[in-house]
């Protein structure tokens, strides 16, 4: 079964943090052994904030992308979903384009991004974090930053992003929005969790949720088990979300997971919980990897470029 992942931060550990491809926890093999066709590898800005250097770390992280040893999209998309490990590009913190148009171009010009998480956990040019105390929107530069990501087709990802940052994306952007890898606030009450409204938003919009396996977002305090990652999925389907929800791991991003759960290889397993669970063949096509699939295709359709 085709297996999609919405979130990693496997490039920064490898680029920034000097780590060794074949200590992270995803690698090319696992990445196989979990039947996992399209890994997102996000360039994330770093957690120095807009004064950490962004820019350059996304540059040192486009430049370790072929230590990965996964080949990557990085023009169209194939017609039907690939059945050997690759992976895409995309952008966490958008303090990377440094406030300006030019920049986006550049980085999609590089390795075509597939959606960008509009902040990481610090204000920047475009907006504010959902780990902070403004109510204030996006800024007239992140509105222009949403209309020329529509004309790109890059999705507005709104993982870290703060809640009335998140309307703005659901007013003003023409692309669903997304959520990479983020959980049901609901069930766990972390600042980076969704609220039911915003899950609601996603789903009538046509947008993805990719269910986050850190444990401080799947449980109140951490500790999470699997039957955690089930009673988000089920929250969110519970919400209408069949057709939204999906992965996103955050893998080499995360330093508590639920046992069992630690790298890719770990999927089927988790796909056969949830036929246990009582998900449909179908349901279960949809979460592991199609409905990813699908908005990345929808995106990349609607390209004007
Ligand atoms: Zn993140």
């Amino acid at each position: 079964m085709f297996v999609a992942d919405a979130h990693c931060d496997t490039l920064y550990a490898v680029a920034i943090h000097g780590k060794d491809p074949a200590e992270c926890m995803i690698t090319a093999d696992r990445l196989e052994k979990g039947g996992v066709g399209l890994q997102t590898f996000a360039l994330f800005a770093g957690a120095g904030g807009p004064k950490g250097h962004p820019y350059e770390n996304g540059q040192a992280m486009l430049a370790a992308r072929d230590r990965l040893g996964v080949p990557l999209f990085q023009d169209a998309l194939p017609d039907a979903p690939p059945e050997t490990p690759h992976g895409v590009i995309s952008i966490e913190g958008g303090e990377m384009l440094e406030g300006s148009l030019e920049r986006l171009h550049e980085f999609d010009a590089a390795a075509r991004v597939r959606m960008i998480a509009l902040t990481w956990n610090f204000d920047n040019e475009i907006g504010f974090p959902a780990k902070g105390a403004s109510s204030e929107g996006l800024t007239p530069f992140g509105l222009a930053l949403l209309r020329e990501m529509d004309r790109l087709g890059i999705l507005p990802d709104c993982s870290h992003l703060n809640e009335a940052g998140f309307w703005d994306v659901v007013e003003h952007a023409a692309l669903p929005p997304i959520a990479s890898h983020s959980n049901l606030k609901a069930l766990c009450g972390h600042s980076r969790n969704l609220t039911d409204a915003q899950v609601k938003a996603v789903i009538e919009k046509g947008g993805f949720i990719g269910v986050n396996f850190y444990s401080c977002f799947l449980r109140d305090g951490g500790g999470a088990t699997l039957d955690d990652v089930l009673r988000h999925i089920d929250g969110i389907a519970q919400l209408g979300g069949i057709d939204a929800l999906g992965f996103g791991s955050d893998f080499d991003g995360i330093d508590e997971w639920p046992q069992g759960l630690g790298d890719p290889s770990a999927f089927p397993g988790l796909l056969a919980l949830l036929e246990k669970h009582g998900y449909t063949q179908g349901d279960i096509e949809k979460i592991a990897g199609l409905n990813l699939w699908n908005v990345l295709k929808r995106a990349e359709n609607a390209r004007k470029v």
